[in-house]
């Protein structure tokens, strides 16, 4: 143990009594790649699992440049403001390429890092799952026994990243701009798929005609193709109007949800995925430990030493 390292204990200790700091070194732990670290973290995470589940997990979806990080640095404080204590998974934008250098010398979510209810934590995507952090599930875990009662995580993008995080959120919030109409009429039965609330954002100053028409618009196109359409709202970042409506909304999907039983159904079809995708990387790492060290002869015809590796395989599991 490194001389700086801290104990299961400890860790599961600090994290309880709210430590950020500990926290913060936790999350660290369950990304490292480290067999050692990763022992260690499942270990972590198997005795606070009893402490987890209790929060709303949410999903903040969207574009670059639509204002997530705005909308969720107003979202987290007026959720402080009515004593929640919000963990923000955000997106670290210096391990975004394409936008580094321009919010490279920006703190994201400023106040709200500052405020002593809320937990930032800036999480270099890398470009997994095409902006969701790899270790997001876990750290949800670990901010939920920390007792942080509501999770929001920054998702980048209209597509594979919100599917991916579907599958670790109860809500998907998919911010969107007036004017953006048009791109929409293909897309329209995806975003049904994939948010649960849509809130058409800098709906503040002379944007505020425009974004009433687009809610307007989306919501009647959304409800033609679906009674059970996620609500448009309109909101601003800024100006923070629509905050305590999409609070409600998430309230009442949650209060119904919990109701016809749909709550707990997810979240045990999202534990049992999370259970498939783990045998599956097991899976995948002895096969390819397994196939490491047996070169196959180059005059095979390949399909035909598959079956045979993968026979040969099966026969020397436990
Ligand atoms: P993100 O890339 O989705 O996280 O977007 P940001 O929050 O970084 O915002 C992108 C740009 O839009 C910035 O220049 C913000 O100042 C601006 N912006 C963000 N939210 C609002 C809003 O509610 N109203 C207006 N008018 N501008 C906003």
């Amino acid at each position: 143990m490194r001389a700086d390292q801290l104990s299961t204990q400890q860790y599961r200790e600090g994290i309880i009594s709210g430590s950020t700091v500990i926290l913060g070194r936790a999350i660290t732990l369950i990304e490292s790649q480290l067999d050692s670290d990763r022992a260690q973290a499942e270990e972590l995470l198997e005795s606070l699992l009893p402490l987890t589940g209790k929060s709303v997990r949410i999903a903040v979806s969207g574009v670059p440049g639509v204002g997530k990080s705005t909308f969720i640095e107003s979202f987290g404080k007026y959720l402080t403001s009515q004593n929640h204590k919000v963990a923000v998974l955000a997106v670290d934008p210096t391990s975004m390429k394409s936008r580094g250098s321009i919010l490279g010398d920006k703190t994201r979510m400023e106040d709200l890092s500052k405020d002593p209810n809320a937990f930032v934590r800036p999480t270099a995507t890398g470009g997994h799952l095409g902006g969701v952090a790899h270790k997001t599930r876990e750290t949800i875990l670990l901010c939920e026994a920390a007792g942080y009662d509501v999770i929001i995580i920054e998702t980048v993008g209209v597509g594979q990243s919100e599917i991916s995080v579907r599958s670790m959120v109860d809500f998907v919030l998919l911010l969107m701009l007036a004017g953006a109409g048009d791109e929409l009429q293909g897309i329209k039965k995806g975003i049904i798929e994939i948010a649960d609330g849509i809130a058409i954002n800098k709906a503040d100053g002379d944007n505020i005609a425009n974004a009433k028409r687009a809610q307007a618009e989306l919501s009647h196109a959304l409800h033609l193709l679906s009674s059970e359409a996620p609500k448009v709202i309109t909101c601003s970042g800024v100006t923070k109007t629509g905050l305590d409506e999409i609070w409600k909304m998430i309230a009442a999907f949650k209060d119904q949800r919990e109701k016809d039983g749909r709550w707990l159904d997810t979240r045990n079809e999202q534990l049992k995925q999370w259970t498939a995708e783990s045998v599956n990387n097991i899976m995948e790492q002895q096969l390819k430990e397994y196939l490491r060290t047996r070169a196959s002869s180059v005059n095979e015809y390949p399909p035909a030493a598959a079956k045979r590796l993968w026979q040969n395989f099966l026969s020397q599991l436990k």
